[in-house]
């Protein structure tokens, strides 16, 4: 064999050994714990009814603070650890490898640009939230586990800047708009569409988007029974919120259990 030979021989097996470790692990530089955790809450927001085939977490890159960690193009029920992709900070994957992307992963790209504070962000279409997307009644917090919604959820309408559009936050400048309605709130409405929710971390956002959906569900139901409806004063919202922070380990617990494979 030829000294060529040689060499070309090493430098193939070199690259085949590469591009085999990496397939065994998604993204080398995260932690897998925190693939988990992405992996759970879009398993979590599906048995919970929050998400059904549409749906999306993400958390920020630990290390990279200016990418982001996604599943690729997948219902939320079917998301594994290894389904996580790293994306760049204009919504970009830095890695495709042929594998499909959510149409919509410019709300998290512009949200994580826009927020520092926010480690990970949820988007839903959940049913009991839409309703409140389309009417000029206020989603408040009724109760203690929704205190964040204290702060107010705002509702943004796509149309006002972009016409009539599929009303899907397809590009950086449809993202922009939404993260500017978002502002420092935990919650956003999307008129017609759902919401986005953002958190500390992918715990806090799981949590948080399930109780503004039954909080939004509970809402309804206390509007309809045609009296005044009492909500949280700003001051019981900021310190049932509080409270909330520390016991959601518990609601995690128990969500993680009921998703694991195989249940
Ligand atoms: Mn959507």
């Amino acid at each position: 064999m030829s000294s060529f030979s040689r060499f070309a021989a090493i430098a193939v097996a070199t690259l085949l050994s590469i591009a085999t470790s990496r397939a065994q692990d998604a993204i080398p530089s995260v932690p897998r714990e925190l693939l988990e955790d992405i992996a759970t809450g879009s398993r979590v927001l599906a048995d919970l009814g929050v998400v059904d085939a549409f749906g999306h977490v993400s958390a920020r890159h630990p290390t990279n603070p200016k990418h982001f960690l996604m599943a690729r193009s997948v219902a939320p029920a079917q998301v594994t650890a290894a389904d996580i992709m790293e994306f760049d900070e204009n919504g970009e994957p830095v890695d495709a490898r042929n594998r499909a992307v959510f149409l919509e992963r410019f709300i998290h790209a512009e949200i994580y640009k826009a927020r520092p504070d926010v480690n990970a962000v949820v988007h839903t279409h959940s049913p009991g939230v839409v309703p409140f997307s389309v009417s000029r009644t206020p989603l408040r917090p009724l109760y203690h586990n929704a205190a964040f919604l204290g702060e107010g959820a705002p509702v943004w309408d796509i149309g006002k800047e972009f016409g009539a559009t599929d009303m899907l936050v397809r590009n950086n400048a449809i993202g922009k708009s939404l993260a500017a309605a978002l502002a420092d709130k935990s919650v956003v409405l999307m008129r017609g569409h759902g919401d986005v929710i953002v958190g500390p971390a992918v715990q806090a956002a799981v949590f948080r988007a399930y109780y503004t959906d039954v909080n939004a569900r509970l809402q309804a139901q206390a509007i309809g029974l045609g009296s005044d409806v009492t909500y949280l004063s700003a001051e019981e919202a900021a310190k049932a919120d509080g409270v909330n922070m520390v016991i959601m380990d518990r609601a995690w617990a128990l969500w993680k259990q009921k998703v694991q494979p195989g249940k």
